[in-house]
This record gives structure tokens, sequence and C-alpha cells, in this order.
């Protein structure tokens, strides 16, 4: 049967590692959309795109030889061959990520390529980002946006990185980023028929669960 759940929310709100839980749960297939907007932001930098050039950046959107796994349990991002799974997470991706996110003619080209991958799995993935739940797959089964106080998403993020580090940069990249992020797409609120979660005082196991409550009711 077609399970599509989609899930929406910040930096730091648990996102990724909740949705790859369900995802394995349900045996779902998994798509990272953020790893798109990444994986396009390394391939700019990598080739001298100057970020601030609509037209190139959306050219490059549209070329992006990018192939990317479903798989929760194994995740790929590879751009031309070359496995860019971990410079993606960097910080100099990490900054210019949202300058791309906000050209609009790229998000269209990565928007299409999202809803292929969704028809791909058969209807049978957990997609998380910024506008699956609105934009990507507006009719997605379950529709969740997950949020976190500021407190919990920096305290989550800097164990990402490494448990320490500049606190002035962290704050940087999750407060700064989501700011920018939010002027792009609307997921600071949930839209009609969005459930939320905050997970601010739950720990994965408990996020897990209550995301399932929400698929299966
Ligand atoms: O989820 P993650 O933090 O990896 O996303 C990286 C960036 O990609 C976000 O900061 C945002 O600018 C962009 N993004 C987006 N729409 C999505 C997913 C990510 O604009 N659906």
């Amino acid at each position: 049967d077609q399970l599509v759940v989609a899930v929406d929310g910040p930096s730091g709100s648990g996102k990724s590692s909740v949705s790859k839980e369900v995802a394995r749960r349900f045996g779902l297939a998994y798509l990272d959309t953020g790893a798109m907007y990444r994986a396009l932001t390394w391939w700019c930098l990598d080739r001298g795109v100057d970020l601030a050039d609509a037209a190139a950046v959306a050219d490059a959107a549209r070329e992006l030889p990018l192939d990317q796994g479903t798989d929760p349990d194994r995740e790929s991002v590879l751009v031309a061959g070359t496995d860019v799974g971990e410079e993606i997470r960097g910080a100099r991706v990490t900054e210019s990520v949202s300058a791309v996110a906000t050209n609009p003619a790229a998000r269209a080209a990565l928007v299409a390529r999202q809803q292929e991958v969704i028809a791909r799995s058969g209807r049978r993935i957990v997609a998380e980002g910024r506008d699956i739940t609105t934009v990507v797959a507006p009719d997605a089964h379950a529709r969740i946006l997950l949020t976190a106080d500021e407190r919990a998403r920096m305290a989550r993020r800097g164990l990402q990185n490494g448990g320490t580090p500049d606190a002035e940069q962290l704050h940087q990249q999750v407060v700064g980023r989501d700011a920018k992020d939010s002027t792009i797409v609307n997921f600071t609120e949930a839209a009609d028929g969005v459930v939320t979660i905050d997970s601010s005082d739950l720990t994965v196991e408990q996020t897990v669960q209550a995301v399932i409550d929400v698929v299966v009711r």
C-alpha cells in the first residue's frame, strides 16, 4: 500500500534521525531533501558558480548530476560520481545553502526531482525538509511539522558538530539559517491538516512514537 509521510521542521528539530527511524519501522524509503539543496550548493561552490547569479544557479539546479540513495540505513549522495556525503555537512556548504535555497527556479527544479523520487518509490517513502507538507507532497498520508525550542535545537546541532563548537558559529548555523530559511518557505506554522509535534522535551524514541501515532491514526 502507498504510504507517504511528510516531515518538515527547522534545523536541530530531530527531523533526520526521527524520519529515518520511522522509515525503518514501516519499511519505507527515505528522502532527505535538505541533502539535495546541500548537494546543489556543493556543486555550485565546486564549479565556481556565483551564488548571487540567479540564472547560473538555476541552470546548475537543472543540470545537477545527482545520484541520491533512499535507503534509511545507507545514506549516499553522489554528485557527478563523487561521494559528497561528508562535505555537504561542513560549515562551507551550511553557510551558503540558504542563498541557493532562496532561488525560486532552483527550488522548482529540485521540487520536481523530489516528486520524481517519491513517485519512483511507489509512493512508499518518508520525505523530510521545509516544504514537503506544503509544496512537495501536500497530498501525503501523514503530514507533520516537527518543532523544538531554540535551546534544544542548538544542543542537538552542537552534538552533531562534535560537541564543542564555536558558540557564535553554532548560533548562526541554527538560528541564523532558520531566520533566512523561513523567509523562503513558511515552516514555522503548520499548514491546514499538518500535525505539530514539539520534540523539545522528548527523546528520539518518544518523538518516533509520536510520529507513528499520527501515521497509524
Ligand atoms: O535540512 P537541512 O538543514 O539539511 O537543509 C539544508 C538547507 O536546505 C536548509 O537550511 C534550507 O535552506 C534548504 N532546504 C529547503 N527546503 C527543503 C529542505 C532544505 O529550502 N525542503
